[in-house]
Order: structure tokens, then sequence, then C-alpha cells
């Protein structure tokens, strides 16, 4: 077997998702690490936190590979005092590189939303807002094979989605039909308004807030418009990781892919619900 060194995972990554797709503001591709370095294990997170990076250097992988950018805001130090420096420190004695693919892994096939809207069996689904490649883009829209009460379908995404405190969260006639639906993996206030949301019967994303739902839910009771199911954060974003191990695993079999399964949304527990 051939010896394989990070620039392979670089090219390869490079080609599911070109850093150059991501959206202006955000920062993509290698943070840290040096590309003629060995590389024999990655694992995938959805985030870089202590726990990530931890499970990273206790399994000796040469790579952490994560959805979130740590290094998305200026910093000015590395000091082990601050939370980004320490992990970084960590990494870089541990001789373990950090990668991140963030809005350039959101939009294409196979993309973040685009697995969402795959595991919750959606048909025919299209990007919400489409990119230049019109398969690509921002959400998914498409059709349930056969249509389901919303209790039934909130039900189905909270099966699909791995466990969090903050569980599944619905506003909507339990009984109401629900044909198309609108998915968006992470925070998707933002496309509240769109006609292909607006249009749809249900939309799941996450990151809700009080205002823009509420208002949402009160044009939605003026004229058509539809129900909201908030999820997880981390957990709608998670399905896409064990996909893009998959691809990566037939594309370099000669590297260990593990997908991580610590959870990394940041709610440990609630009460009074
Ligand atoms: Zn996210």
């Amino acid at each position: 077997m051939s010896e394989r060194s990070l620039i392979d995972f670089t090219n390869l990554a490079e080609t599911l998702w070109p850093t150059a797709t991501a959206e202006s503001w955000d920062q993509v591709g290698l943070v840290s690490g040096h590309v003629q370095a060995p590389l024999t294990k990655v694992l995938l997170a959805v985030d870089a936190v202590a726990a990530t990076v931890e499970e990273a250097s206790e399994w000796g992988a040469d790579l952490l590979f994560t959805h979130h950018p740590l290094l998305l805001r200026g910093i000015h130090t590395l000091d082990e005092e601050t939370s980004k420096g320490a992990l970084l420190a960590q990494l870089i004695r541990n001789r373990c590189a950090l990668y991140a693919a963030h809005t350039n892994a959101d939009a294409p096939e196979g993309g973040v939303s685009d697995v969402l809207a795959q595991r919750l069996g959606l048909a025919h689904a299209v990007p919400i807002v489409p990119g230049a490649d019109p398969a690509a883009g921002i959400g998914r829209r498409g059709f349930l094979p056969e249509p389901m009460p919303l209790r039934a379908f909130a039900e189905l995404v909270s099966r699909v989605l791995p466990p969090t405190v903050t569980g599944v969260r619905v506003a909507g006639d339990p009984e109401r039909m629900i044909g198309a639906v609108a998915v968006l993996g992470g925070a998707g206030d933002s496309l509240l308004d769109h006609p292909l949301v607006r249009d749809a019967d249900v939309y799941v994303t996450s990151d809700l807030r009080h205002h823009p739902a509420q208002e949402s839910l009160e044009q939605s009771a003026a004229s058509h418009g539809p129900a909201l199911i908030d999820v997880a954060h981390w957990a709608s974003e998670s399905l896409w990781l064990e996909g893009a191990a998959e691809r990566m695993r037939a594309a370099l079999p000669e590297v260990e892919f593990r997908v991580s399964t610590l959870r990394t949304d940041p709610w440990d527990f609630a009460v009074g619900a």
C-alpha cells in the first residue's frame, strides 16, 4: 500500500467541496498542518472543540476534519489560556492537522442539506436557492412519497436525527397533512420568507429565533405558509459526516476515516418542559 500524505486529502476535499464555492464570509480549507505530513487516520466531527480535539489526540489522528471552521473570525493570539489557542496548540503538538469544509459542504449534492433531504425520504428535491451548478445550492425542497400528519412527520425527523437535549420542536397543527417539505441544515432564519419555503407544508431547520418564527407563523395563519420544525443545529449537520467519510474511504482506502460519536450540541440538560 502506498503511503498517503495530507495533500492527498486536501486534493480530494478540493474536488468534493471546492473551497471557491464557499460563501465569501466563510473560512474553509486547511487551518493547520503540513501537506507533506503522513496521513493514516482522519477523525470527522461537526465542531473542533475540546472534546473532539481530545478524541483526535487519543486516537492518534493525523487530521481532524470538521464542518464548522474553528477560526471563522480573526483571532490574534495562540495564548493557551484562550480556548482556541489551547486547541490549536494541542493539535499541533500531536501532529494533528485541522481542516474545515463549511458552506462549501452545505450546498453540493451529498452536502449537508441534501443528506438531510435524503434521510427524510424526500423525492424530487431541488435547492431552495440554486447555485451556479443548479443541482447545488442552499437548502432543499422536495416531497414525501406519501403525505402524513405533521405529528408523524416530526416523529420521523426525530428518528432520523441523533438525540439532543432540545429534541425536535414543532409549531403547527399536529393533524396538518405534510407533503411538500423544505429543509436547511444549520441556521435557517434567512430563508423563512423564501417563496419555496412559504409554499412548503413544513420547514425543517435550526436556530429559529422567537420573532422570525412568530412572524412566519402569523403570516401562515393569514395566508398559506409552512409549519416549523426546529431541530438542534449540531444534529441537523451531523448526518452529513458519515456520507462524507464513505466518499473519502472510497477514494483513499489506505486511510482510516472515523466519524466522532461525541455530541457537540452545546446543551446538556433541560428542565420544565
Ligand atoms: Zn452549522
